[in-house]
């Protein structure tokens, strides 16, 4: 099969390999620790059977990688995508490994979810879809041991389900002590004020760090995203309020332009009436997709898919700026011409970790029976990130090398220290 979804999956497992790869050999990585983290822990896959509404059974298959636990219990979040397969999840469970570490979390890193279109299934199938695979993950995942939270195409509804189900299972008078077991659930329901839209606000933030930085001024400023999604919706609308201008969106479906401008906000009401789509919006022109790279702009913006920018439409790339929403945007080989050209790239794992911080507080609310408030958690949140980005610049300068190579040295040496305190048992 050489599909262009084959190519894309594939991709993702190779590019987190040359990326890891690299970095070790340039810390001189020690050798057994090179190993372990070469390797994931544990590849979890279950085929379990649901009802359809129809009264037919089908069989789904759900993935849970766990990829490493050194640092504490795995976190990742569940993705519904028909690309969703071992391989792919193991890169996107690498990648959070990395994502926790750098951020300074004590997680390890995992990723999960279905094999399956979401859009062809009701609400209904969603709901049995969802807690017949935890109801079969079993104790696989657990509040102290694996936490899931939301991804493409999952949001606070299924983590509802999820910690339901999940709550279910225990006896009466423990249940209350397991609703951290996810994150990402709505508020009301043991959810963080503001985990909605932490993911997008660090992208945002991380961009405002970097301009700020080189002296650069968001206001006016033109930007692309790519996904119109949770991330892609709030990194746009904190972008727009800081006066830079939307000039183009693709998602699964289609591509937009509008050189004047897109207004966030109503492109977000539209889509809620357009099947969550950006298709035919009417304030801007239906471009090829081909085209979208291509646009002229300032920041870009890939908050999709992984594998998105490659050797084959880097060299397109206007942008003097490149921030990665999504995990596993931007190969290896795209990356290489982004930097030639001298287009920065700030690299997923530092870019998107406001969701997991998001998360860790979501877990720490639960586990110690608070509710706390917006404002807090944006103070906390902004606080932790912007730790990282100055730790991510720092050693960028220091070595002389790109962000993503700086923050995968921080991850990693963060990672082996702690394997050299502790040893390899027995
Ligand atoms: N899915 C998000 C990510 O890729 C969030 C993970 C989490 O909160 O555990 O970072």
């Amino acid at each position: 099969m050489q599909t262009k979804e084959a190519k894309l999956k594939r991709g993702m497992f190779q590019n987190v390999m040359k990326q890891f790869n690299a970095v070790a050999d340039l810390i001189e990585l020690n050798e057994s620790i090179r190993k372990i983290l070469e390797a994931t822990n544990n590849e979890i896959v279950i085929h379990f059977p649901v009802k359809m509404d129809n009264g037919e059974v089908k069989v789904f298959t759900g993935y849970r990688v766990q990829h490493n636990n050194a640092l504490g219990p795995y976190k990742g979040g569940l993705r519904y995508h028909e690309t969703t397969d071992t391989d792919s999840v193991k890169a996107l469970a690498m990648w959070m490994t990395w994502k926790t570490s750098l951020v300074g979390l004590p997680f390890g890193g995992a990723k999960g979810g279905i094999k399956l279109n979401p859009s062809n299934y009701s609400k209904e199938e969603l709901e049995r879809i969802t807690r017949r695979f935890v109801f079969a993950l079993g104790d696989n995942i657990g509040p102290e041991h694996d936490i899931p939270a939301p991804d493409v195409n999952t949001n606070s509804q299924m983590m509802a389900w999820i910690s339901d189900t999940y709550m279910s299972t225990r006896t009466p008078s423990e249940r209350s002590n397991y609703q951290h077991v996810v994150t990402g659930k709505p508020v009301g329901s043991g959810g963080l004020e503001g985990r909605d839209r932490a993911t997008g606000y660090g992208v945002y933030l991380t961009i405002k760090y970097w301009t700020k930085n080189n002296n650069v001024s968001l206001k006016g400023k033109k930007f692309i995203v790519q996904g119109f999604g949770n991330v892609g919706y709030w990194t746009s609308h904190f972008l727009e309020k800081d006066g830079a201008i939307l000039v183009g969106v693709q998602d699964a479906f289609g591509s937009i332009a509008y050189g004047k401008g897109i207004q966030v906000e109503k492109l977000q009401e539209y889509i809620q009436y357009n099947k969550g789509s950006i298709v035919n919006y009417p304030n801007a022109q239906s471009i090829q997709s081909d085209d979208f790279y291509a646009l002229s702009c300032d920041i870009c913006i890939p908050a999709a898919l992984g594998n998105q920018i490659t050797e084959e439409n880097a060299y397109k790339i206007k942008a003097f700026l490149v921030a990665e929403g999504a995990n596993g945007p931007t190969s290896v080989e795209g990356e290489q011409i982004l930097l030639e050209k001298g287009i920065a790239v700030i690299p997923d794992i530092l870019c998107n970790a406001g969701g997991v911080i998001a998360s860790y507080f979501e877990w720490l609310q639960n586990k110690h029976g608070e509710l706390w408030e917006l404002e807090d958690v944006l103070v906390k949140l902004e606080k932790k990130l912007h730790k990282s980005f100055d730790k991510v610049v720092e050693v960028s300068r220091k070595r002389n090398v790109d962000m993503r190579t700086a923050a995968y040295i921080i991850a990693i040496e963060r990672i082996e220290q702690s394997y050299l305190q502790r040893g390899i048992f027995p």
